[in-house]
């Protein structure tokens, strides 16, 4: 804890990474661990990021880059504390629209991604006296939203594979848990908006559907996840913690 004004630097000292973390949620959750204190790598397929941010060129879902990231993250820090798994992507349509290897595609990125990311981790994070894993879920898993088939059976995968991993790693001292961001304003929610035919109108609509009348900021997701990694939650694990306007805790249906 520093004493910068009551500012809360509960990070000094500690190492993370963020898959995903050129964009969106995962560039605004590197921001704020490294703002409180932690030294943060990008881990995407895109490594330009900004200062203080150390980007690395990866691609989680192939075990080799994965591999070789970690490698030389903790060849430069000596360590690894906290695991960021956010990468993933998108997917639209119902069961049928999607073939086999659409399917694979997906579940590829957004569930195996997850565990080879943990799985090279999860040495480093063993030998951290603080060590926490924080996975990106959806309010897809469990909300039943139309037209979002495979990408809501990975993001379910997601929810099961952390505490599933919370119960197997508990005595070894590393936490996982989970956030379910609702919809959230970022540039992969920009893209999509962008090519509806009339991307203000679009936007008002979604807004609007939301229980809260507006997007997630995704400095709100940030923030979710920096408090399930952060040290001061040591007691705090095998939780999905929901970043969605109240849109799953008050049982609200999406349209
Ligand atoms: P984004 O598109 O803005 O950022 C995603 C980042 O992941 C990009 O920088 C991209 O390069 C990277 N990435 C994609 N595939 C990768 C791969 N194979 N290896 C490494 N990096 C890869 O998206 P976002 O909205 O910030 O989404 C981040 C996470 O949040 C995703 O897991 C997504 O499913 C989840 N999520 C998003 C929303 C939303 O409404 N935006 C809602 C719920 C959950």
């Amino acid at each position: 804890m520093g004493g910068d004004g009551g500012a809360v630097n509960d990070f000094d000292g500690l190492v993370a990474a963020v898959t995903g973390g050129a964009s969106g949620i995962g560039l605004a959750t590197a921001r704020l661990l490294a703002g409180r204190g932690a030294v943060v790598y990008a881990l995407d397929l895109d490594p330009e990021v900004p200062e203080p941010l150390r980007g690395l060129r990866t691609d989680v879902a192939d075990d080799a880059s994965v591999r070789a990231a970690l490698a030389e993250l903790t060849a430069e820090t000596g360590r690894l504390d906290v695991l960021v798994a956010n990468a993933g992507i998108g997917a639209q349509g119902d069961v049928a629209a999607a073939d086999d290897a659409e399917w694979l595609r997906v579940l590829d990125v957004n569930v195996v991604g997850v565990a080879r990311v943990v799985r090279a981790a999860l040495p480093h994070l063993r030998r951290s006296p603080s060590a926490a894993v924080v996975t990106t879920g959806s309010i897809a898993a469990h909300a039943g939203l139309p037209q979002r088939a495979v990408y809501s059976a990975s993001k379910g995968a997601v929810h099961a594979l952390t505490l599933a991993m919370a119960a197997d790693h508990l005595r070894e001292g590393v936490r996982f848990n989970a956030v379910a961001p609702g919809t959230a304003d970022t540039p992969w929610v920009g893209r999509l908006l962008a090519s509806a035919p009339d991307p203000v109108a679009e936007r008002a609509a979604l807004e609007a559907r939301q229980p809260h009348g507006r997007l997630v900021a995704a400095e709100e997701v940030a923030a979710a996840i920096a408090h399930l990694a952060s040290p001061l939650s040591g007691s705090t694990t095998g939780t999905v913690l929901a970043v969605d306007g109240g849109m799953h805790g008050l049982r609200l249906r999406p349209e």
